[in-house]
């Protein structure tokens, strides 16, 4: 937690331990929770599109893989 109100930007004690800023008394842990909660969902939405465009390639190159063994020589196809 940083050692300053994020509504009024006083400056608070780092034992300062209480829930309410002391100048303007908003709940300093839930302040700006629903935006908190909105950027982790949009950066989580774009680690998942990332993860899916990994899996995605790493499909198509087991397809090419595939592709390549069998038309390379019936050998190397059996030996997989
Ligand atoms: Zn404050």
């Amino acid at each position: 937690m940083s050692n300053k109100c994020p509504k009024c930007g006083a400056k608070l004690s780092p034992f300062y331990l209480k829930p309410n800023c002391p100048s303007c008394g908003v709940n300093i842990v839930q302040y700006g929770f629903d935006e908190r909660l909105e950027s982790d969902k949009i950066r989580a939405e774009k680690e998942w599109e990332r993860t899916q465009e990994v899996l995605h390639r790493l499909a198509h190159s087991n397809r090419q893989t595939h592709i390549v063994f069998s038309a390379d020589s019936r050998t190397a196809d059996t030996c997989i």
